[in-house]
């Protein structure tokens, strides 16, 4: 006789519950309300701000000769830029530019990470543009809290109504620009007013929806369910890619203390637990968590963190932009700069991915293989 005949298999019945419940795959969405912040990020991302706006709001008002500066004619198969006219057979002058312009991109991101998504994706400045106008009608963080729980009054009707003009308008203004790029401007301008071309009215309509609806209601959810980029740049990441990083060694265990106590005698690290680095996110993520793939790379929580290490008179960097092995090994500054400015191999996940300059060849194979 067998062992399978000696021992009958047990049988686990399956049971109905009563109290299952329906797991969701769709989580719904909590409204962020970050909180302003000042600091060295902070002041760079205002600098993109103005540069990348400048330039887009002011180039195509720029003229070159009895032409616009800068003027893509679909109708016509001719790009004016500057001095040049391309036609349709300079086509590879394009390609050349996007293959470049998709190159760099990974090569900055395997080396300094989410760099365009912190400071120069339109998605990151418009929000941070309509964000702003949010605040200065609605207040801070808990006013604009206490307005959204509140009741309609009067107050709240006015506050809601001129957020929502300004952000028309800037919408708008923004679409008009933008299709200002196609069609010469100031003709633009004139049909507009007089309620002429229908087309041009349609896109002008299009991208100041695109730009409201992004920048005023989506915000953070383009970057973290709709953007591309946002995936696969986790794949050109390593432990050498710059990233904003919380030190749990310093920071942990973290809580509330007096400031006169000696906190370390107590079993306390640098992090007070205060909640300022969440509070001003704008992607609404705790950073002492870990690197997350909603991370923005933005620096705000550095700011925050700052300010708060600077009122405790503790040293600064407990959350910085830093890189994993940094963070692990405890490297310095200095350190840090000559590991990403030297030639290295990763054979952590697979041979053959090269960085070299500051990851010159790296971002390349990287790039082959993603293209
Ligand atoms: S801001 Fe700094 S101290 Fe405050 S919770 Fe965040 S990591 Fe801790
Ligand atoms: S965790 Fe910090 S760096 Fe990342 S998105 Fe939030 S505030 Fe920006």
């Amino acid at each position: 006789m067998s062992s399978e005949q000696k021992k009958p298999q047990k049988i686990i019945p399956i049971k109905a519950d009563s109290q299952e419940k329906t797991i969701s795959f769709f989580e719904a969405h909590k409204k962020i309300y970050p909180r302003s912040i000042s600091g060295r990020f902070m002041s760079w991302r205002w600098a993109m701000v103005w540069l990348t706006q400048l330039i887009f709001y002011g180039l195509p008002w720029l003229d070159w000769g009895q032409r616009q500066m800068v003027l893509f004619d679909l109708g016509a198969r001719r790009f004016y830029l500057f001095g040049y006219v391309l036609y349709p057979q300079d086509f590879i002058y394009l390609t050349a530019l996007l293959i470049v312009s998709a190159l760099s991109l990974f090569l900055f991101t395997a080396v300094a990470g989410r760099l365009w998504c912190g400071f120069t994706c339109p998605q990151t400045v418009y929000t941070e543009i309509f964000m702003w106008i949010e605040h200065k009608v609605e207040g801070d963080r808990s006013a604009r809290i206490r307005l959204d729980q509140g009741g309609w009054t009067l107050e709240k009707i006015w506050r809601k109504t001129l957020k929502q003009f300004l952000w028309i308008a800037l919408a708008l203004w923004t679409g008009f620009t933008f299709v200002g790029y196609f069609v010469p401007i100031r003709e633009l301008g004139g049909e507009l007013l007089a309620l002429q071309g229908g087309w041009q009215i349609f896109w002008v309509l299009f991208y100041g929806f695109a730009t409201y609806g992004n920048a005023g209601y989506m915000r953070e959810q383009v970057c973290k369910y709709m953007c591309p980029y946002a995936r696969f740049q986790s794949a050109m990441f390593d432990k050498d890619t710059l990233v904003v990083s919380y030190d749990a060694k310093r920071g942990e265990n973290r809580g509330p203390r007096k400031k006169d106590l000696d906190y370390k005698a107590q079993g306390l690290g640098d992090c007070i637990d205060c909640k300022l680095c969440v509070q001003v996110c704008p992607v609404g993520i705790d950073i002492r968590d870990g690197l997350q793939y909603e991370c923005i790379g933005c620096g705000l929580c550095v700011d925050a963190c700052n300010n708060v290490m600077d009122n405790m008179h503790y040293p600064r960097g407990l959350i910085r932009l830093t890189t994993q092995n940094a963070v692990s090994q405890g490297w310095t500054g200095a350190q840090i700069w000559r590991r990403i400015a030297s030639p290295r191999a990763d054979l952590h996940h697979d041979f053959g991915r090269f960085a070299v300059g500051p990851g010159l060849l790296y971002g390349g194979a990287r790039a082959s293989r993603l293209m």
